[in-house]
């Protein structure tokens, strides 16, 4: 099947924007000033289909930090790399049943990082970026990201100098997986290059463009570039149906029924495959760090344009 037609979806947009734009409910992200001070009421919502075809509604061109939705494109960008079985075998694909932080995940795995949806496997992936030092590495993942949103991203110079100052935990995930001898690269380089990455100014609309890409088979709809196998997609949308919003990605698959990807800034991220992608930015988080407005945004366009993967109707 494909998307009902750009006038159904523009006006499904519309109403899911009026429902929940009065929703107050979550709050916003405050551990660095960065987040704390964004303006809570902003809400954009973007569908992009596999046609190239994008729609809009409300503040889907508003720049923020794309902090853990780039997990599922940089997966991406590092299976095409080193393949579906090394991805299994170094990084984990097993959701933790903790928050996207836990050191005790890794504890309880023996060292494992889990999957690449946390910290630790996010990590991980972002350590198998290719190069030679950390601009090298850098520009492999900028990139990539920019090759998924179809355009030339660039990091948020505030964000990623505050989220430096801040990053000890992100520091003690990856020195606690270098102990463990999960790393071939070096571990303060590569939370270096991560936090970069957790740093790079998208909008809905961007999230909607890669995520369709990822509905494509890897095929940016919108340019035509080609940015991963079909294969990638495939194993990228696995790995966000079981850990793309945490801890919570069981009643999220539950509700919403597609692989998602949330982030602290707000943004998130529902994969359609073969149709398409929504994008969201609302700065209002549950307690699990995903966007409120966003996942009942999503939830309800699930059901008005019948994207649920679960349903046989
Ligand atoms: N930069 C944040 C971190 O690594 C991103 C977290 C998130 O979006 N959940 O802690």
């Amino acid at each position: 099947g494909t998307l009902p037609d750009a006038e159904r979806v523009r006006s499904f947009l519309n109403e899911a924007h009026v429902r929940y734009a009065g929703d107050l409910s979550g709050e916003v992200a405050d551990y660095i000033p960065a987040l704390a001070g964004v303006d809570p009421e902003l809400f954009g919502l973007s569908l992009a289909g596999v046609n190239g075809a994008v729609t809009s509604s409300g503040d889907a061109r508003v720049e923020f930090s794309i902090q853990s939705i780039s997990k599922a494109f940089v997966f991406a960008l590092i299976d095409q790399l080193v393949g579906h079985d090394t991805i299994r075998r170094s990084v984990g694909v097993n959701n933790t049943g903790l928050p996207f932080n836990s050191i005790m995940a890794i504890e309880l795995n023996d060292g494992s990082p889990m999957n690449a949806m946390v910290n630790a496997g996010a990590i991980t992936a972002t350590s198998f970026a290719p190069g030679n030092n950390v601009e090298s590495r850098w520009e492999f993942v900028l990139d990539g990201l920019s090759r998924f949103a179809g355009r030339d991203l660039v990091i948020d110079d505030e964000v990623y100098r505050s989220e430096s100052a801040n990053n000890g935990r992100n520091r003690a995930i990856a020195g606690l997986l270098n102990s463990y001898g999960a790393f071939s690269a070096d571990p303060e380089e590569t939370v270096d290059v991560y936090t970069r990455q957790c740093s790079v100014r998208v909008t809905a609309e961007d999230l909607a463009v890669m995520g369709a890409t990822l509905a494509d088979g890897g095929v940016n709809p919108v340019t035509g570039d080609q940015v991963v196998n079909a294969s990638v997609c495939r194993d990228t949308l696995a790995a966000l149906a079981a850990a793309g919003l945490y801890e919570r990605s069981g009643d999220w698959l539950y509700e919403i029924g597609m692989p998602g990807k949330s982030g602290v800034s707000g943004g998130l991220v529902t994969i359609s495959p073969g149709k398409g992608a929504l994008g969201s930015y609302a700065p209002r988080l549950d307690p699990a760090g995903n966007s409120v407005r966003g996942q009942r945004a999503a939830h309800f366009l699930s059901g008005a344009l019948g994207l649920n993967l679960f349903s046989s109707l």
